[in-house]
């Protein structure tokens, strides 16, 4: 199924401001057709351009891969020359969202509010936001880690949501893109600490899937998934080779 599955982990790809058609098409049929062969021990999701994103949805129809947004505006429609709405996403046949991603929080200024904003908009249009959070390395190196999500979290994830309705990225800056990961201890301590914070704040037994995001990869992937409360991965970089991706995937079993 490629909506939302409490029990299982989910493996999101970021293609970011990558592909063109031939090659995002040729991608996203590369991943769907290893899917079909193999069913997967995870939830898989591609969020591609928006370019592509009604092209990939047609070619992924039936299958086993989400498709998913990178962003979308916080109101619903208007003046807003060069956005996207959650419900332009929908209609082009996505089921998730990524929100306050830090590329956007930093490059486009984006405020907690604004992230929380358009998480309620984009889960008002029936779409799942994937809500990321993570501390730049000064922050980390200031002891000040925990802190900086514990804040992220109040402010930008909305009250209300029921687990399935909600993902939330821990994605460390200094791990974005840059082959450096957290030691599998520290991931275990921040996913802990979410996995506290969130159940405060989400009236179900059940938790909303906490995605680890930052250098993920097949190498890597294992050992990372294998900590306690991580419940799948965001991947940038390795989204884009349908083999690596795949690996991140079988890393899940
Ligand atoms: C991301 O940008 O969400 C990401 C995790 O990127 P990468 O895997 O390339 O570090």
């Amino acid at each position: 199924m490629v909506g939302a599955s409490a029990m299982r982990k989910l493996v999101a790809g970021n293609w970011k401001m990558n592909g063109l058609r031939a090659d995002g098409l040729a991608l996203a049929r590369a991943v769907a057709d290893r899917a079909a062969a193999a069913a997967p021990d995870c939830d898989l999701l591609i969020c591609p351009p928006a370019t592509l994103l009604a092209e990939i949805a047609a070619a992924l129809r039936g299958g086993r891969v989400a498709l998913g947004g990178q962003d979308c505006h916080a109101e619903a429609k208007g003046a807003h020359t060069g956005d996207i709405s959650a419900e332009m996403l929908k209609d082009a046949g996505c089921v998730y969202v990524i929100v306050g991603h830090s590329e956007r929080r930093a490059n486009h200024h984006e405020s907690d509010a604004l992230v929380r904003a358009k998480a309620l908009t984009a889960r008002g249009q029936g779409l799942i936001p994937i809500v990321c959070v993570g501390e730049t390395a000064a922050e980390r190196d200031a002891g000040r880690t925990l802190a900086v999500i514990g804040a992220q979290l109040a402010a930008s994830v909305p009250d209300g949501l029921g687990a399935t309705e909600l993902v939330i990225a821990y994605e460390p800056v200094w791990a974005i893109g840059t082959g450096r990961t957290p030691r599998p201890a520290e991931v275990a301590e921040v996913h802990a600490f979410i996995h506290g914070a969130l159940r405060k704040r989400i009236a179900e037994a059940a938790s909303p899937r906490l995605l680890y995001g930052g250098s993920v990869n097949a190498g890597n992937a294992a050992d990372l998934m294998a900590v306690a409360n991580v419940d799948g991965a965001l991947v940038g970089g390795a989204s884009l080779d349908a083999a690596a991706f795949w690996a991140i995937a079988e890393a899940c079993r």
